[in-house]
């Protein structure tokens, strides 16, 4: 369950494997042998009661309400045949040879907070992406492409983007999906307002559609679009290719990680660093800035300087060690980076360290378009930081991000990832092994508050990113516009949907509730 263990068993697996391929034309379709033996033919998990248990990293919170005794409970997937495929062709006679109305989910990572993909469904099957772990690197003139195998996670896809000394707008989990991550939006705090979201970087997409058809698309088609956002829904990707940068984007980083010993020390510091984030950082597309309170009773700021900075690094970072000064706060820890490698590994060591039995998560976001008033401050100070389940849940984080630049004048793909500047994330997070029913009940219930009260501040959005909302919260929807940024972008999506999937077949995805 615990990241290690996840990475350990994915080593093992990506040692028998050889990844397959077919020769692709763009814009063409091409289809497969069909028949029975078709599935016969594609690996299948036999061990399907340990096989989620060993690839979820967390479990959903809301998941963890139901058990009883010392809480624990079964992970065990409700699909009828886990398939691991080997190639685009594989994939295609499998969905040909299935009947046209059996539903599919698609496990690449394995980090979606509801884990609607993992449990499925009893009619379902599920595709484990873990043998698609190629990573190939070209030249297209000046720029350099990397096409990404749908079962490549983070820390895989970074490590090889360092040695072709590139940069990608990746996400901070090591053990994350990356076509997970693109197909629901998903932003980096360090990296977006320089390179947009990872999905801008998109320069073509290899899916299997519903139909079993194997389609290469390319900007200027509306699904290729659609799918930067909302693809979970739409479609089965086998590779990306994505446009990489050069290292030399990323100038320098600098993170203080300052101790606190009460919440309202922890309220104090982040009401004057936001102010900092405000101010400073968000006027100025050249720099970034990430404040995050943990339940390990530190805020860890860091800085990501761009190559387009031209000012003094000292112009931020002295403000905030003179803030901690001023509230008697140690800074435990100054880090400085000289690297976007550096900077987009910075967190691996932290992230792998959170084990549980398993681990619980629910996630929740806030942001507004523009800089956040005084008000909105106040509200995430005095409320969503003062009263995060920090100490029930002790992995918990609240993370407040500076996004815009990049993301925001890039063309837009159907995530609300890329309308915010103001971008706060509630994570809570904590080990279920030694709570009871009624103890994980409270955790939710003090996070779902604090949401409740978020949609009563004027001006603050919620829940409006695919990779940070919680699709399984009772009673609860995101809004589509809200989800997929706009009104237009919604409608297309929906009609999307009908269009490619009209049975419905990728319906384990986090947009289930209206789509
Ligand atoms: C520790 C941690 C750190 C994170 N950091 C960030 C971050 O920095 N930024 C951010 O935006 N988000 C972040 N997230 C959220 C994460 O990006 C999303 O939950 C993402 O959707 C997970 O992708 P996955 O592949 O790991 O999960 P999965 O559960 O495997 O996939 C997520 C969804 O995509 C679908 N999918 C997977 N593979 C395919 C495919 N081949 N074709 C079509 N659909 C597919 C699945 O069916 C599922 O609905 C983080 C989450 C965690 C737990």
């Amino acid at each position: 369950m615990a990241a290690e263990h996840d990475d350990l068993s994915r080593r093992a697996v990506f040692k028998q494997a050889a990844v397959g391929g077919v020769g692709l034309v763009a814009g063409s379709v091409l289809t497969g042998a069909g028949g029975d033996q078709a599935s016969a033919a594609v690996e299948q998990v036999a061990a399907k009661d340990e096989w989620l248990a060993e690839r979820a990293s967390f479990l959903s919170g809301n998941r963890l309400l139901k058990t009883s005794g010392d809480g624990s409970m079964p992970p065990r997937t409700l699909a009828r045949g886990i398939y691991r495929p080997r190639s685009s062709q594989e994939i295609a006679d499998l969905i040909r040879s299935l009947p046209a109305k059996t539903p599919v989910a698609s496990v690449c990572g394995g980090h979606e907070s509801s884990n609607a993909a993992m449990f499925a469904s009893s009619e379902a099957i599920v595709l484990d992406m873990v043998h698609l772990t190629s990573i190939e690197f070209r030249k297209d003139g000046d720029r350099v492409l990397v096409t990404v195998g749908a079962g490549v996670v983070f820390r895989e896809l970074v490590e090889a983007v360092k040695l072709q000394h590139g940069a990608l707008p990746v996400g901070t989990g090591p053990g994350v999906g990356v076509v997970g991550y693109i197909v629901n939006g998903g932003l980096s705090g360090y990296f977006s307002r320089r390179l947009g979201l990872l999905g801008q970087c998109v320069e073509s997409l290899t899916v299997v559609t519903a139909a079993g058809d194997i389609r290469v698309l390319a900007p200027g088609e509306e699904l290729f679009t659609a799918m930067l956002g909302a693809g979970s829904a739409l479609g089965i990707v086998v590779d990306v290719t994505l446009r990489m940068e050069p290292e030399s984007v990323v100038k320098h980083a600098e993170q203080r990680v300052v101790s606190f010993r009460t919440r309202k020390e922890a309220v104090e510091f982040a009401r004057g660093a936001l102010r900092i984030q405000r101010e400073h950082v968000l006027p100025d597309d050249s720099v970034s800035m990430e404040v995050v309170v943990s339940g390990a009773k530190v805020v860890v700021v860091t800085f990501v300087f761009y190559d387009t900075f031209r000012g003094s690094v000292a112009d931020f970072v002295t403000p905030l060690e003179e803030l901690a000064a001023r509230l008697n706060l140690p800074v435990a820890m100054a880090s400085h980076w000289s690297s976007w490698y550096q900077t987009a590994a910075a967190l691996w060591p932290v992230i792998t360290a959170m084990k549980g039995s398993p681990l619980a998560m629910l996630q929740h976001c806030l942001g507004t378009e523009g800089p956040p008033d005084d008000r909105i401050l106040d509200f995430i100070c005095n409320t969503v930081i003062a009263r995060a389940p920090l100490d029930e849940a002790t992995f918990s984080i609240v993370e407040i991000r500076t996004l815009g630049g990049a993301a925001a004048s890039q063309g837009k793909i159907p995530s609300g990832n890329c309308h915010h500047q103001f971008f706060v994330d509630l994570i809570t997070l904590y080990d279920a092994k030694n709570k009871t029913v009624e103890e994980r009940q409270a955790i939710a219930d003090l996070t779902t508050r604090i949401i409740d009260e978020a949609r009563h501040v004027d001006g603050l959005a919620v829940d409006f990113s695919g990779t940070h909302s919680q699709p399984d919260d009772v009673g609860l929807a995101p809004s589509p516009p809200m989800i997929f940024g706009t009104e237009a972008m919604a409608k297309t999506v929906q009609r999307l949907k009908k269009n490619v999937d009209p049975e419905n077949r990728f319906r384990f995805h986090p947009f289930a509730k209206f789509l």
